[in-house]
């Protein structure tokens, strides 16, 4: 029997946090490209799990950019918000088996047990968590679960790399094989008292859903990529190949970013350039 899906399913996943630039441009016509040669499929995926920072207008320009850079993709779009059940369900798998904790230490909290032991690792994202949280017994917890506090679900990373046999070492098709350093972000939140999913999850957990067999993203999210492939073996799926492209700077040496204020594709269109013109000046960049 043969198997007629496609081997090569790619997808690109913007948040709807602002207008998209050319960085993103960038990275979804990298992506379309490979899924046309490899005769595979582009799917397009909203990930507004941030309901204060995510906007419908933005989703709406994000159709509308896509759409004038010339990509189609698959209906209908997975937008995360309408699957928080399916996050909830799997962090509920998780808090089972013991791999995650509550954890109640604000941002000053956690400045301050850093400042305490300046020698506490680092990593891409800044200080990793010092681990307050993970040791405190279950009545402790449930104490102040009940009292109403705010708290974060993170990863138990030491409990998880133990049941997993280890860091996975993961393939991205421009660094080659990658020695797995999820150490470097510790344990990570995975979700929040009032939202039960962080990107890490939801993203991991989407690309299964949806077969993403190649990811294709900024090297921005290179380190995340770490801590991806172990819930992946913790929740026992597959894991895609990854390609990490470097991020296309501005004329300031600045990478792209919603924040600083980049030239956005809405802006780019209104000035009358083409999208060939653009696609042209992104791919030889
Ligand atoms: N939603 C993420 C972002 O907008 C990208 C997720 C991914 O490609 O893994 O930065």
């Amino acid at each position: 029997m043969t198997d007629a899906r496609p081997s090569f399913i790619t997808r690109f996943a913007p948040s709807p946090t602002g207008r998209l630039h050319k960085g993103h441009a960038y990275s979804a016509m990298l992506a379309y490209r490979r899924a046309l040669a490899a005769g595979g499929r582009f799917i397009l995926r909203i990930e507004d799990i941030d309901t204060t920072r995510c906007r419908d207008e933005y989703v709406t320009g994000i159709y509308e950019d896509l759409a004038w850079l010339g990509l189609q993709w698959e209906q209908p779009v997975r937008r995360q918000s309408e699957h928080f059940g399916d996050y909830q369900a799997a962090l509920n798998t998780l808090n089972e088996k013991g791999f995650v904790y509550p954890c109640f230490c604000t941002r000053k909290d956690i400045a301050a047990e850093v400042a305490r032991a300046p020698s506490a690792p680092h990593g891409p994202d800044g200080p990793v968590y010092p681990g307050t949280c993970r040791h405190k017994s279950l009545k402790k917890r449930q104490e102040l679960m009940a009292s109403g506090m705010a708290f974060a679900w993170r990863l138990d990373l030491g409990r998880a790399l133990a049941h997993i046999g280890g860091a996975p070492a993961w393939q991205d098709e421009l660094k080659g094989t990658i020695k797995g350093d999820p150490e470097s972000l510790g344990d990570v939140v995975l979700a929040r008292k009032d939202t039960p999913t962080s990107y890490h999850l939801a993203v991991v957990l989407d690309d299964a859903r949806q077969g993403i067999s190649h990811i294709i993203r900024g090297e921005d999210l290179f380190h995340a990529t770490h801590i991806h492939v172990v819930l992946q073996r913790l929740m026992n799926l597959p894991m895609p190949i990854y390609h990490h492209h470097g991020l296309l700077l501005d004329e300031n040496g600045q990478r792209f970013a919603k924040r600083n204020l980049s030239v956005t594709l809405a802006e780019i269109r209104a000035s009358g350039m083409s999208p060939e013109t653009l696609a042209a000046s992104l791919l030889r960049a």
